[in-house]
């Protein structure tokens, strides 16, 4: 019998032993991290040196950087703080910017056919007036794995006198971020992409920017977070972030490696039948990601013949519900509503092996073949 395999990394990634070690030793300390005695004062210096390992990670000072429950706080944060201004944002974000986007009628820039943001697009809009107060886009998409370019997104954004979001969930740990490089005002991020735990996240604001952060509208209270976020702070979920983020940054050549595995993915899914398209080949992408469609066989259908064995996935975007939804991100790149339906994501990550590739591979070819046949 052959252990299941993980190939759902974009999803979730499983715990790093460096900060499941960090969340252990944190969970035995006693004191809330706001309280002055000695207590407090041990609770507080893990949540600092947290801080600044996760500043680390994109260049940033630990000044920068406001703890929260994770992306989809954070992306809610940010576009909310812009609520009555033009918001502009692309048409491939996660659904934390996309729905939020929404109640405030943000506009969608489009993309090209690879998954790129149009940035001609985007002047043509930033142009036409009114004036805009926000422009988000990701680093990364968490679909096809294509890597945006933010900074130059960033330039336009400014040139126009418009504030600029990026969301670098799935970039962090795959590639080098630098806030200041990217120009961005404001980052977030979410641990359970790196190897620490769910429920912890950041903004990370630009240096000198976090005066204008928009006012926290979510939750008020206590004075933590540089009265940004109130609530009293989890320390362990920080102290499992900040070593998450330690070890991404020192893990991040050997991430490169997973390119490798990637591509002998990527070259059975074309062997096993010249129907299946694979996304975003001609763009840059992170190592770990490859995006499919096998026309004519529902995601859920391949997601269930896959699971039963033993090999997780997952379709385009998964994430909320257990619902599969025809992609948004796949539609954005002009795919057709019915090969939208059969988008498949596999994600690698720190713990992935070449059995486990090659696991995926041998149930990948019996199972296709069935499939195909039906
Ligand atoms: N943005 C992106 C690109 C993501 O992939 C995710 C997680 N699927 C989120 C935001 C939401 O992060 P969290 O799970 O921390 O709310």
């Amino acid at each position: 019998m052959n252990a299941p395999v993980y190939l759902d990394y974009n999803a979730t990634t499983p715990l790093k032993p460096a900060a499941r070690d960090a969340m252990i030793a944190a969970m035995n300390v006693v004191g809330n991290a706001s309280s002055i005695h000695s207590f407090g004062r041990a609770a507080r210096k893990r949540i600092e040196d947290a801080r600044e390992q996760v500043g680390k990670l994109v260049g940033a000072a630990p000044k920068q950087v406001i703890f929260n429950s994770g992306a989809t706080e954070g992306n809610n944060t940010i576009l909310r703080g812009f609520a009555g201004t033009r918001i502009l944002i692309s048409a491939i974000e996660h659904a934390s910017v996309i729905e939020c986007g929404a109640a405030l009628n943000a506009e969608k820039i489009p993309v090209t056919a690879d998954g790129v943001v149009d940035l001609q697009a985007l002047e043509n809009m930033l142009k036409a007036g009114p004036s805009v107060g926000l422009v988000s886009v990701m680093l990364v998409n968490n679909e096809t794995g294509v890597i945006q370019p933010v900074a130059d997104v960033a330039k336009l954004a400014r040139a126009y006198g418009a504030a600029s979001h990026c969301d670098t969930v799935q970039a962090a740990g795959k590639i080098p971020i630098n806030i200041d490089d990217l120009g961005i005002d404001f980052i977030t991020l979410s641990a359970h992409k790196i190897g620490g735990p769910q429920g912890i996240g950041a903004i990370v604001t630009a240096n000198g920017t976090i005066s204008c952060l928009p006012t926290p509208i979510f939750i008020v209270g206590g004075g933590q977070e540089r009265r940004l976020r109130a609530g009293t702070e989890n320390v362990p979920a920080i102290a499992g972030f900040g070593a998450a983020a330690h070890a991404a940054l020192t893990d991040i050549n050997d991430y490169q490696k997973l390119g490798a595995l990637r591509d002998r993915i990527e070259t059975a899914l074309v062997q096993t039948s010249n129907s299946i398209k694979i996304y975003g080949t001609n763009a840059q992408r992170v190592p770990n990601t490859t995006a499919f469609v096998v026309p004519g066989v529902p995601a859920e259908t391949m997601l269930m013949n896959l699971d039963i064995s033993g090999i997780a996935i997952s379709s385009g975007s998964a994430c909320s519900s257990g619902t599969v939804k025809p992609s948004h991100v796949l539609a954005a790149m002009g795919v057709t509503p019915d090969d939208a339906k059969s988008g498949l994501r596999v994600s690698l990550g720190w713990a992935t092996t070449a059995n486990d590739v090659d696991r995926f591979i041998e149930v990948w070819q019996n199972t296709a073949k069935r499939m195909l046949k039906a």
